[in-house]
């Protein structure tokens, strides 16, 4: 029967081309036009390492590919909670309902309901687009594979090909699978300048597996590109991330929750008046830069004691407002008012939800 899947799209593929030394001959489009023939998984229903041991031409780059991708890359159970994401009310409730609803209940959503296979989450970093990803698979039990854009063309350089195909691979064969590109800009820019020949081809590989991995109606994988530069993707990409959705800077109530959240793991004398305060001097401050805050205003009662080496928790000092003031002073806003402005241009003219 495995012969018969990967014969699906009418041409014999070696059901072992995926971790063949040979790139597969279906796997390389010609140039005129690079996506007509999507690459099926030879995995799919397979065990990777019953394949392994089945096909003596596997290297040892993609026994370790797989191997790196097992250990590094899956993550079986996230674990994050929407109730874990602070404010983005309107981010979770439309997530859940075009991307979670779906990939629970797949017999709800087919033809005109077909949900997407891409999502682009776009806005500034340390927003949480990298916590929406990991609630999504949560809430449907999915496994999650993360990786970033930049470490394929750097880390695998040579090998990056190879590394996307089997991601792919293994996302058909660990179903309900996303996977997350963080990014993704990096790896699918639209500048072509000085492109390397090594990368415009992971881009290409990209491509095909994405269309790949859709063409199966019952798979169940969504392709979720994070990216702080969206301007920088391209039109290919842009089409196959077809839901797009900005994730802006957390508002006051979203900064107000998080700052509760953090205080909650340090002793502190910071009342509903000192949150206020706190809140509105770290206007423009993103979720990893007020966690970056919160961190930094917890050292201060500490350097304030200086030799620590015999000190006893109880004396160390509740985190008051004091403290705050000071760490504002030394953290600021990551995030630039130019780039604000770039994302919500683009949000005007690609964004899927006004
Ligand atoms: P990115 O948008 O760059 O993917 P992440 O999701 O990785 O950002 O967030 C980085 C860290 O910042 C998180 O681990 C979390 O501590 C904090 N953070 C960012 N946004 C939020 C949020 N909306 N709610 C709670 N914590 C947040």
């Amino acid at each position: 029967s495995r012969r018969r899947k990967i014969q699906e799209n009418g041409e014999f593929v070696s059901a072992h081309s995926l971790i063949s030394t040979k790139p597969p001959q279906n796997s390389s489009p010609g140039p005129k036009n690079p996506l007509k023939k999507p690459f099926t998984c030879p995995l799919r229903g397979t065990n990777p390492s019953e394949a392994q041991k089945e096909d003596s031409k596997i290297t040892g780059i993609e026994e370790k590919l797989i191997e790196m991708i097992e250990s590094e890359i899956i993550t079986r159970n996230p674990c994050v909670k929407w109730d874990d994401i602070a404010g983005l009310e309107f981010a979770k409730k439309t997530v859940n309902e075009a991307i979670v609803w779906p990939l629970k209940r797949p017999d709800l959503f087919k033809g005109i309901r077909a949900p997407p296979k891409g999502l682009l989450l776009f806005g500034p970093p340390g927003t949480g687009k990298t916590m929406i990803g990991k609630a999504i698979a949560s809430e449907v039990s999915a496994t999650f594979f993360s990786i970033s854009a930049s470490s394929i063309t750097s880390k695998w350089v040579g090998e990056g090909e190879k590394l996307v195909r089997v991601l792919f691979a293994l996302a058909i064969k660990n179903q309900p699978s996303i996977i997350f590109i963080d990014e993704i800009d990096s790896l699918l820019s639209s500048r072509n300048d000085g492109e390397q020949e090594g990368s415009r081809r992971i881009k290409t590989e990209f491509l095909v597996q994405m269309d790949g991995a859709g063409t199966n109606p019952n798979d169940r994988i969504l392709l979720i590109g994070a990216t702080n530069r969206p301007q920088e993707l391209d039109e290919a990409m842009r089409r196959r991330l077809a839901k797009r959705m900005f994730i802006p800077l957390p508002n006051a109530d979203g900064r107000r929750a998080i700052l509760k959240n953090l205080l909650k793991s340090v002793p502190n004398v910071i009342g509903d008046k000192e949150v206020e305060e706190i809140v509105k001097r770290s206007k423009g401050y993103s979720g990893s830069d007020m966690k970056n805050l919160c961190t930094e205003a917890s050292m201060v009662p500490l350097r304030d004691i200086g030799d620590i080496s015999n000190l006893v928790v109880d004396e160390i000092p509740p985190v008051g407002l004091e403290h705050f003031i000071i760490a504002l002073d030394g953290i600021r806003s990551s995030v630039s008012q130019t780039d604000i402005q770039q994302l919500l241009l683009w949000n005007k003219d690609f964004g899927s939800f006004q």
